[in-house]
């Protein structure tokens, strides 16, 4: 999606600090990290929000967690972390892209605000 920043940012156009890719995801560090560990996880087709995911891209999902399990290996979250997702104007949803927020390196608080 062409105004899309999650968008650009997978098609290189805006740059980020990746920790990883393959053909379908991406993970990125936030810009605004919550956290000492704060990453994004997205798939590359771009899908609005949760409420916009279909059957068929529930594959992706898992896949996006497998991937989400990794990074928090490689970031040796051993101690534990937090996966989000905001979906929409209530769930404090900004970026119109679905991604999970990975979090860590720091004891997280709940509930969220
Ligand atoms: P949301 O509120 O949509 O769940 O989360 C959006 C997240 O994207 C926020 O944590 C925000 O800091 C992050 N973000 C917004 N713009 C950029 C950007 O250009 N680059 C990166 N790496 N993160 C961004
Ligand atoms: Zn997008």
């Amino acid at each position: 999606m062409s105004d899309c920043i999650f968008c650009k940012i997978i098609a290189g156009e805006i740059p980020s600090k990746k920790v990883y890719e393959d053909d379908r995801v991406i993970a990125i560090h936030d810009i605004n990290p919550a956290a000492p560990v704060h990453i994004l996880v997205m798939p590359k087709e771009h899908i609005a929000s949760m409420e916009d995911v279909l059957d068929e891209h529930l594959p992706l999902l898992g896949h996006i967690h497998g991937v989400i399990r990794n990074v928090a290996r490689e970031l040796k979250l051993d101690k534990g972390y937090r996966i989000v997702n905001n979906c929409g104007e209530q769930g404090g949803q900004e970026v119109p892209h679905i991604h999970f927020h990975l979090l860590g390196g720091r004891s997280l608080t709940w509930p969220p605000g």
